[in-house]
């Protein structure tokens, strides 16, 4: 079974969780790079966790928008004028 084939609540259930991971892993970065709450992880297993959890929630997104067909050609201008806007 394709994940987006899995019911709508289980999809979104999986992408909050990935979500709130990818936090961790961002907030543990923060941490290391100020360095005044140390983690005793090292520059490299911080950046190494945020590719981990980029690359989950990336998975979420799509499993999202292949179950809601939420294609490219109504995707991809929003998020051009939201990055035009950075
Ligand atoms: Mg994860």
């Amino acid at each position: 079974m394709e994940p987006s084939q899995l019911p709508s609540v289980d999809l979104l259930l999986q992408f909050s969780e990935e979500s709130g991971e990818l936090i961790q892993a961002v907030s543990k970065l923060i941490r290391k790079e100020r360095g005044n709450n140390p983690t005793p992880a090292t520059l490299e297993e911080c950046r190494q966790s945020l590719v981990e959890e980029l690359a989950d929630v990336i998975v979420a997104i799509d499993a999202l928008r292949d179950h809601w067909c939420v294609t490219s050609d109504e995707l991809d201008p929003i998020v051009k004028a939201k990055t035009a806007r950075w």
